[in-house]
């Protein structure tokens, strides 16, 4: 591993910094930081810390001693000094000749002793920190360390590597008694430049943050060395993975024929009041990746435990593994059956370790966070797209810890009781009641003519509700402005309604990237003209491909989707006034969007037993690129008012604008035993009122 200090930068940094009164030291631990946090090798979505000991005044204008260290929920790669709260050194140290301290203790303490009160909590990892003499010291779950030591021989291993320049340290929870292990083992050889925690990661000290860095680059690289030898070939295939066929052929499922089903088997079903719990997919694949998947002993390693304790929360301790998804042998019944058996294992450990602790725990979701499909990758799994990267990010990480472990032995990890209590840290277990889930957390929706006033409106409503969204529209660019206002996961796909492949291709990208669909708004929609008894046929024929057969085209695309979730579903349609109340030389988008409503309620009657929902939205007068400022100008002139007039001339005497018909799409989600109903989002207007 190549060391990326640079003088010239550090020092620009702490000029940097010492503008706004960040101390040298506090300045140099940003810095270096960063270079570690940088590094997804050594460092994993907070799964490392760092910490310097300095002076700094506290609120009163008194100078005291502090630990800097990291607080939770910092990103190492980006870190602020306000990323590394200050604790008063000398009050952490004294907690080194407590006989015992609870975790909740230990936090506690770690808070009333923090020089500024609103700051984030420090690492749990903190004492560890406070009880080491030295000024920086630095903490990573570097995966070559990682593969080195999650070894049934893993510390004879690190100790034929680095000889009396680590401290080995055997495995311990994090927490107050690693903290106390950890300074009587250092203590022993003080000469040690750091501390391997087995089956966990590797500590590095100095004087300088320098000093600190360049240490855990050259001890990394000792082990990267080591990996490099006697390393053997891994993972024979179990059979050669199935090419990929065409839709209906033999061969392998594509991937977006092949993810609705692992989601829809990876949901928590319940089918009382059609609720469920869903996850969102991350994709991953790769040589490496497929290699892992792929051998014949896949079972056996794969499901070894973690790699190191904090993946844990993020992974489950060991994923759901299924065979490459050939088409026609009944991949969908076999990732039921084994999602089925993962639920069920899951439930049998909750109980088993819970016993052990006196039943005091709450069981979380029993769903995998990790999916493994032979011949195709894997799949990380979240309530969100963020959590789901993650879990994506960190069994990738897994997948090259656990490769370089067998090239050179057998992946060990820590016993499952041990995973158990990281799972179910009591801290971690105390914020479950707290978080409180968006109501459309774990969906995905997909809407059409996203780029418009009322299909971005939606998007928003539905981003904010909780949902991942999915803007479809013929104008990409279009709807990738709006995705990229609302930002978070959202997702711009290039869709034209009027023709079938480009509706196929579109959602073939929405479920690549988040796995299925539950939501559609079927939005897109454009106004043709012309007195019915002269029109044109031509422009009838153009209507209805848009304001009808597009509406079809995306409902069938999205209902097969929905089945193969097995989850149910909820399909939108966006119908008009026209389609009840006809006005006058409209017949041409009237009659189509007439045709429309009837196509929600018979996909309401064809596909209820399957769980799915349809209903309609009859929005009027909503300022669109259907209703552009000319045209309200046009028809306010014609009835001798003013366009405002215009706008609000309904029974309430308000203008209905596109973020009251995105309310309405969103209340119709919402509902979950309503379905073949139309919602009237017009102000009021007794003529177009449904009878
Ligand atoms: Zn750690």
């Amino acid at each position: 591993m190549q060391s990326r200090f640079v003088k010239a930068d550090a020092e620009a940094m702490v000029a940097r910094y010492g503008e706004a009164r960040v101390s040298r030291d506090l300045a140099l631990r940003v810095y270096t930081t960063r270079l570690l946090g940088a590094d997804p090798r050594l460092v994993l979505h907070g799964g490392g810390n760092t910490s310097v000991k300095t002076r700094t005044p506290d609120l009163m204008g008194r100078e005291v001693d502090v630990l800097c260290v990291k607080g939770s929920g910092a990103d190492m790669a980006t870190i602020e000094p306000a990323g590394l709260p200050a604790v008063r050194l000398a009050e952490l140290r004294e907690l080194r000749a407590r006989e015992a301290l609870s975790d909740e203790d230990m936090v506690r303490l770690q808070r009333a002793n923090l020089i500024d009160p609103l700051a984030p909590n420090p690492s749990v990892e903190t004492l560890l920190h406070a009880f080491m003499p030295h000024k920086f010291v630095d903490h990573t779950h570097s995966t070559a360390v990682l593969s080195l030591i999650d070894q049934p021989d893993g510390e004879a291993r690190a100790a034929e590597v680095y000889g009396s320049r680590m401290g080995i340290v055997p495995y311990i929870m994090p927490g107050f008694w690693l903290a106390k292990r950890a300074a009587e083992i250092y203590e022993a050889n003080t000469a040690a430049h750091g501390l391997i925690l087995h089956k966990h990661g590797i500590f590095t000290f100095g004087d300088s943050a320098e000093a600190a860095y360049e240490r855990m680059i050259e001890m990394v690289t000792l082990a990267e060395a080591a990996l490099r030898r006697g390393r053997r070939a891994v993972f024979a295939s179990a059979s050669t993975p199935p090419s990929p066929a065409s839709a209906g052929g033999r061969g392998m499922l594509r991937l977006a024929e092949a993810a609705p089903i692992v989601r829809g088997a990876c949901a928590l079903k319940d089918t009382a009041n059609g609720a469920h719990r869903r996850l969102v997919l991350e994709f991953r694949s790769g040589d490496a990746v497929l290699n892992f998947v792929n051998g014949a002993d896949v079972k056996r390693y794969a499901t070894a435990g973690v790699v190191t304790p904090d993946h844990t929360i993020r992974t489950k301790n060991w994923p759901l593994v299924l065979e490459a998804p050939q088409a026609g042998r009944e991949f969908a019944a076999r990732t039921t059956a084994a999602a089925a058996a993962f639920l069920e294992s899951y439930r049998r450990y909750f109980a088993r370790h819970n016993a052990r602790c006196g039943g005091v725990k709450t069981m979380l979701d029993p769903l995998p966070r990790v999916v493994l499909v032979g011949g195709l990758g894997l799949f990380g799994l979240g309530r969100s797209k963020k959590d789901a990267k993650i879990a994506a990010d960190l069994a990738q990480a897994a997948v090259e810890t656990i490769t370089d472990a067998e090239a050179i032995g057998c992946f060990e990890s820590i016993s499952e009781a041990d995973m158990f209590d990281c799972e179910y840290w009591s801290l971690e277990q105390a914020k479950l009641g707290v978080a409180k889930e968006l109501p459309l957390a774990g969906q995905i929706a997909a809407i059409t003519g996203a780029a418009g006033a009322i299909g971005a409106a939606t998007a928003r409503a539905f981003a904010a509700a909780g949902a991942e969204v999915a803007l479809l529209d013929v104008n990409e660019a279009a709807a990738r402005s709006v995705a990229q206002a609302i930002g978070g996961a959202a997702l711009a796909v290039r869709c034209d309604v009027t023709d079938a492949a480009s509706v196929q291709a579109g959602f073939d990208r929405v479920v690549e990237n988040f796995g299925g669909v539950d939501i559609v708004v079927s939005n897109a929609g454009a106004a043709w003209q012309g007195r019915i008894g002269e029109v044109d046929e031509t422009i009838l024929h153009q209507s209805f491909d848009l304001n009808f057969y597009g509406h079809q085209r995306v409902a069938q695309a999205a209902v097969r989707i929905m089945r193969a979730q097995g989850t149910g579903g909820c399909l939108l349609f966006n119908t008009s006034k026209q389609a009840i109340n006809p006005g006058p030389n409209f017949g041409p988008y009237g009659l189509p969007k007439a045709a429309t409503l009837f196509l929600a309620r018979q996909y309401a009657l064809d596909h209820g037993a399957d769980g799915i929902r349809a209903n309609a939205v009859n929005a009027d007068r909503i300022r669109s690129g259907l209703l552009s400022d000319a045209m309200i100008a046009e028809r306010a002139k014609a009835r001798s008012l003013t366009p405002a007039a215009y706008m609000s001339g309904n029974l309430l005497g308000r203008e209905v604008t596109a973020e009251d018909v995105a309310q309405a799409f969103l209340a119709q989600a919402l509902a979950l035993k309503t379905t073949a109903d139309v919602t009237t989002v017009d102000g009021g207007n007794i003529a177009a009122a449904l009878r």
